[in-house]
């Protein structure tokens, strides 16, 4: 019998440029249940994902608050350079500290510093716990811990920490498994775990707080190290050899070279500047949308590719140049040479449902990137407010004129241009709450779309592409319209129960 629709390669043959919405998944063989569904997969060539989420490297979608989220759900934050390069660092520096197994560089304080001083940490960092040690550095021996509780009901705050410390101390050895820390931890009930060397110095601390994070988020995306993996996004100039160094510097886990057209030589001599002096670092190209865009990057050494020029919901590149590609066609075309070569794709811009998110991960996206989806949660940088009675946040494209002004432009090439080209626009997106109810729900539906095809996880979707046994049909636009909800008098947008 021959099958229903299409296989990938024939449909974008014979119908050309299509959108996410121009397509449908034809279904499959259901034989597992929706919670054997794994959504695991890869970001670069050496970074797996839970989640195959990654939020845009956006002034209003992506600073620490949004990648710290992101991570303990399984996807990843690109943190966005639209900002000194002090305070895009600062924002790396938050994420990884964020979660930690041994923390190994532990602010400390002296017995002469002041209740005061605690405070200004808190209020800096989010901790209060304050191992001393005898000159306040890690090269003497530890004498006290300050917590919380020792300070919180003390009205003066200039008394020295010497007279509220804990001196009662349950301490561990260096060189101590984490796993047997986290036991003592556990036993002895208190917030830290000091590790202290054979000369009672302090080595490093373990946190009560980070076993919990650890329990309530099984999916984070973390290191060796248990701290949350970050990227940040650069442009392809040369300054920006120096904003790169800074981030190596900080521990940023991948760097996102960050254009609207990829296939540059400046973006070329930026990934060999990366791969000579940080062989160690994943480094996102693009962005691309040809087979002939993603030769040239990854020839030039990219360890994942990043799709789609003219998508995004806020995006006008191909109303002002002409220039693009309708994104499911971008997505195959570019996923399947990528393939090829062993190197991952994200399908960037234009997702607005779960339904397009399981869409890009059928036509060989391994990781979708957000920004629209997700500029209106509770996470994404901005303030809440009104437009009449609806709640909402701004949210801009990187080349619209407004983040053009505040240095947007390093995507778009227009350094040595006086006339700023608008490449996007500004606006406002509607509230989605927090990402810990949002994200949850894109994902069940992205589950739900994966069961209903057959495949069991994406290495299996992927390979029902390769192999043709997926199926895709092209949706005429009177199918769309049958497709959505129609015929009604009224009828209420479904909304999170959460909220
Ligand atoms: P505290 O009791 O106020 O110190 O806060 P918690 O112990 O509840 O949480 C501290 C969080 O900050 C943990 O997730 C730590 O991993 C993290 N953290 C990162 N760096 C440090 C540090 O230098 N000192 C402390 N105390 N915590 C840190
Ligand atoms: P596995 O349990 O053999 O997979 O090894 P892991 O490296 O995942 O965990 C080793 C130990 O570290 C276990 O006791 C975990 O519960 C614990 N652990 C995992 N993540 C964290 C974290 O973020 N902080 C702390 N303190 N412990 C963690
Ligand atoms: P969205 O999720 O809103 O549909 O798309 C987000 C993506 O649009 C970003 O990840 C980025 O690739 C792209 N983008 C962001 N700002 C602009 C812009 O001003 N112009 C264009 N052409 N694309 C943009």
């Amino acid at each position: 019998m021959k099958p229903d629709g299409y296989d990938a390669e024939s449909l974008f043959e014979k119908y050309g440029g299509l959108a996410y919405d121009d397509i449908n998944i034809l279904p499959g063989h259901i034989s597992f249940a929706l919670d054997d569904v794994s959504l695991a997969t890869r970001l670069t060539r050496r970074i797996n994902l839970q989640l195959p989420i990654v939020s845009s490297p956006m002034d209003t979608v992506t600073e620490s608050s949004m990648a710290i989220g992101l991570a303990l759900l399984g996807g990843i934050g690109i943190i966005h350079y639209n900002n000194t390069v002090e305070q895009q660092c600062e924002h790396v520096r938050r994420v990884k500290r964020f979660e930690n197994g041994f923390i190994t560089d532990p602010v400390v304080l002296s017995p002469d510093h002041r209740i005061a001083d605690v405070d200004r940490i808190k209020k800096e960092h989010g901790y209060s716990g304050i191992p001393v040690t005898e000159d306040g550095t890690l090269n003497t021996r530890l004498v006290g811990i300050v917590t919380n509780r020792d300070i919180d009901f003390e009205r003066d705050r200039t008394k020295p920490l010497r007279e509220v410390m804990t001196t009662d101390l349950v301490t561990a050895p260096k060189g101590i498994t984490l796993r047997e820390a986290n036991r003592i931890l556990r036993q002895s009930k208190k917030g830290k775990l000091p590790i202290v060397d054979a000369q009672g110095r302090l080595v490093s601390l373990v946190a009560r707080t980070d076993l919990r994070k650890n329990e309530d988020y099984p999916l984070a995306t973390k290191g060796a190290d248990k701290q949350l993996l970050v990227g940040a996004a650069i442009s392809t100039r040369d300054p920006d050899r120096e904003r790169l160094a800074e981030l190596v510097k900080q521990r940023a886990d991948v760097i996102v070279i960050d254009s609207s057209q990829g296939d540059s030589v400046h973006q070329i001599r930026m990934i060999e500047h990366i791969k000579a002096n940080y062989p160690q670092l994943d480094v996102v190209a693009g962005n691309v949308v040809t087979r002939r865009q993603c030769q040239h990057l990854m020839d030039a050494g990219a360890d994942a590719l990043r799709i789609g020029m003219g998508p995004g919901s806020i995006c006008i590149t191909q109303v002002t140049t002409a220039i693009g590609r309708a994104q499911a066609s971008a997505v195959y075309a570019c996923a399947r040479a990528a393939h090829e070569r062993g190197i991952p794709v994200i399908a960037d811009g234009g997702i607005t449902s779960s339904g397009h998110i399981c869409k890009a991960l059928a036509l060989g996206g391994d990781t979708v990137m957000l920004g629209y989806l997700l500029a209106g949660t509770v996470e994404a940088p901005g303030e809440y407010f009104y437009e009449g009675n609806v709640r909402v946040k701004r949210y801009r494209g990187m080349g619209s004129i407004e983040a053009q002004l505040e240095g947007g432009d390093k995507r778009y090439f227009s350094q040595t241009t006086r006339i700023p080209v608008p490449h996007g626009v500004s606006g406002t997106v509607v509230d989605r709450g927090s990402l810990t109810t949002f994200i949850p729900y894109l994902v069940q539906g992205v589950r739900d779309s994966m069961q209903k095809t057959g495949c069991r996880d994406l290495p299996a979707l992927h390979a029902a592409l390769a192999s043709g046994d997926l199926r895709f049909e092209p949706r005429s636009t009177s199918a769309q319209i049958e497709g959505n909800v129609h015929g009604l008098h009224s009828f209420k947008e479904p909304t999170l129960p959460t909220r």
